[in-house]
């Protein structure tokens, strides 16, 4: 190859010499080292149903105008997201992007620059500090109790001079359900601070608390959602948020044109008519959490409020529970990875019925 490379790759910025996203592939190539030829895959909280025929249907016939740039605004979603949730007897500002992920990198485009001072209440999920990191952002990490409740004067007092905080409810890996009297009252003590409040509610669709309605109050709120979890579309990257009013125009400005492809737009339609389908979901996730707490002999399961559950495996460490489980065919996800977690948390999915039973049958012979 020509040039040195060891010259150009100094060109590459800083923060991209390390770190990056951490996905769970051991566990699989080790239990398909040990014969198991269709594991129990139950490390990433994905829809163990499939996908719902009339997202399949709809997709098919979007691949015929594969020509075609899809429509900019994404316009059939918005308005299938506003109607679906016009339960809530608000008019939602609905915003689109390439799963939550592409959701959450785009707002932070729009706060944070270099030494810009981001919050996120932790131990959660991965990608906020990687995209506030890319940005050149800063992250002020805000542990959690340690029975993972959210303290929240603390937290409020960690967002002085910070431009948005993050907090996911139902939280990943923890399950932990913030109640929505806590969340309005960080908006509250956030308003003061001039400070913005990104709250991921991937997982929102397996419990009974509704935060919509905070969106009528708080001009400083921004709730993320997930395509990818209740409605079973991981693989075709949908994520939406509500805004408020005054941040739509800048949201778009920001975001990569055409972000969303004609596929996706057709499949996740297709998914939101269909929701006898997420509705036997979400009843068979949450029967399914109640067996878990009841089936585990040897360890502690933390109360969740999603498609998974966390659970302390000490005294053993997650990761060798991890692979121990891997020889039995069933895939989990280690906490390990997780800052401030520490090593002896492992997260479960709720899968399908026969991978649940393998699951319990394996961990209580550990
Ligand atoms: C899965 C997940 C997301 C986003 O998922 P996408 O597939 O990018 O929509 C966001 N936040 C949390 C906490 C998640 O677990």
């Amino acid at each position: 190859m020509g040039g040195d490379t060891e010259s150009l790759k100094s060109q590459v910025r800083k923060v991209f010499e390390g770190g990056g996203y951490v996905f769970a592939t051991k566990a699989a190539n080790i239990a398909r080292d040990a014969g198991f030829t269709n594991p129990a895959r139950l490390a990433s909280n994905e829809n163990p149903f499939g996908t719902s025929d009339a997202a399949i249907n709809a997709a098919k016939e979007a691949l015929c105008s594969g020509n075609r740039y899809p429509d900019e605004t994404a316009d059939s979603l918005v308005r299938a997201l506003a109607e679906y949730h016009g339960d809530c007897g608000l008019k939602l500002n609905v915003v689109t992007g390439v799963g939550m992920d592409g959701v959450i990198e785009n707002v932070i485009r729009t706060f944070i620059g270099a030494g810009d001072k981001v919050v996120v209440s932790t131990p959660t999920f991965s990608f906020y500090n990687l995209a506030v990191t890319a940005q050149g952002g800063v992250v002020q990490n805000v542990r959690r109790r340690e029975d993972f409740t959210v303290n929240v004067p603390e937290f409020v007092e960690a967002c002085r001079g910070a431009k948005i905080a993050f907090l996911c409810s139902p939280n990943n890996p923890t399950g932990t359900i913030t109640p929505a009297e806590d969340v309005e009252e960080i908006l509250k003590g956030l308003l003061k601070e001039n400070c913005m409040l990104f709250l991921d509610n991937a997982y929102v669709d397996f419990c009974d608390t509704d935060y919509r309605r905070l969106m009528k109050d708080y001009g400083n709120l921004i709730i993320g959602r997930t395509m990818s979890k209740a409605f079973g579309l991981a693989g075709m990257r949908v994520g939406y948020a509500f805004v408020p009013d005054w941040y739509l125009p800048y949201y778009k400005r920001a975001q990569t044109p055409f972000a969303l492809n004609n596929i996706s737009i057709a499949a996740a339609v297709g998914a939101i008519g269909d929701r006898e389908f997420v509705k036997r979901y979400v009843n068979h996730v949450k029967e399914w959490r109640d067996a878990f707490e009841a089936g585990l002999k040897k360890y502690r399961m933390y109360p969740a409020g999603a498609n998974f559950v966390m659970i302390d495996v000490a005294p053993q460490k997650s990761d060798d529970v991890v692979v121990k489980l891997a020889k039995k065919g069933v895939i989990v996800r280690s906490c390990a990875s997780f800052p401030t977690l520490g090593d002896t948390f492992i997260r479960v999915s709720i899968g399908d019925s026969w991978e649940n039973e393998m699951f319990l049958k394996a961990i209580n012979e550990i």
